[in-house]
């Protein structure tokens, strides 16, 4: 297995779409485990109630164990709550339960509410001996306020894009979202990574819809496209990513070429997101 290059930095990345269902999870798991199967060191953050992630890593969540609400809520740190993964030895995950729904209400009269998850992240990760190269959030089909709490947390957006009709029709309020995120509360944010998902090559549409994605941000969607597989969607119901899942089938490969990919980009994303912060 070839090893793909480490960032010289942690790699802050928040998985985000409104729109449910158009690979968010499955994005998150599968991308973890392919950088984490060649020696990557990932955190996956479950930011999701459904718990989705949690579930594909086969990772305890149900209501009342501890998770991520608990450190959103500062009642645990994650160092108290994540849990390993069976296949991956450098892959770790912070579930997320149903409690995580009641959060948002719960959290909403607090002056640092959209601050919770960066502020445990950043005290996590200077106070820990482990290093990671990636964490990736896993974010609810929404735009309140714990997507809110991921954008802030994060130095990267990566948008994955459902190959179908209308997929950009609402990526014009996620990006006005994103942008409001970057003028007020988190300057320093880039989007740097799109990624089209559940592509069908038979069709002219899902060529059609990566051609527009790539003629609008050609530096940011990945050549490597996702194809709808059923071996993809059966996975998480055996608790597993579709790369130990199906190691050698269609899926596997194109979240491999993915995170390929997004590893080759390291370098240059560190820069820009440096640049931002020294307000060039
Ligand atoms: P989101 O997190 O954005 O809501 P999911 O990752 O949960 O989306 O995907 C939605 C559904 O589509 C799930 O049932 C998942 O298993 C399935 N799915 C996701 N990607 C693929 C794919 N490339 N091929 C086939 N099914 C997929
Ligand atoms: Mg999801």
């Amino acid at each position: 297995e070839a090893h793909y290059p480490q960032p010289s930095e942690t790699r802050v990345i928040a998985v985000a779409n409104q729109k449910g269902g158009v690979g968010k999870t499955t994005t998150v798991v599968n991308l973890a485990a392919a950088l984490a199967d060649t020696g990557s060191r990932v955190l996956v953050i479950d930011m999701d109630p459904q718990g989705n992630a949690s579930t594909a890593f086969g990772a305890e969540h149900s209501s009342g164990s501890p998770s991520v609400y608990d450190v959103l809520e500062g009642r645990l740190t994650i160092a108290d709550v994540k849990l390993s993964c069976e296949d991956f030895p450098t892959l770790e995950i912070v579930p997320s339960t149903i409690d995580l729904s009641g959060a948002e209400l719960e959290i909403a009269n607090l002056e640092n509410r959209t601050f919770l998850l960066r502020d445990t992240i950043v005290e996590y990760l200077k106070n820990t001996d482990d290093h990671y190269d990636y964490v990736f959030i896993d974010c609810a089909p929404s735009l309140g306020l714990l997507v809110l709490n991921a954008l802030c947390a994060a130095h990267e957006v990566l948008i994955p894009i459902q190959a179908e009709y209308y997929a950009l029709e609402g990526l014009g309020q996620l990006l006005k979202t994103i942008g409001l995120v970057q003028s007020t509360v988190n300057r320093n944010l880039i989007i740097s990574t799109m990624l089209i998902t559940m592509f069908d090559r038979r069709t002219i549409l899902s060529q059609d819809v990566y051609d527009e994605v790539k003629e609008h941000y050609p530096d940011i969607v990945l050549d490597a496209t996702i194809p709808r597989a059923v071996k993809i969607a059966e996975a998480p119901s055996f608790s597993k990513s579709v790369i130990t899942y199906d190691a050698s089938g269609a899926g596997a490969v194109a979240y491999r070429e993915a995170a390929l990919e997004i590893a080759k980009r390291s370098e240059r994303v560190l820069k820009t997101i440096a640049a931002r912060r020294n307000g060039d």
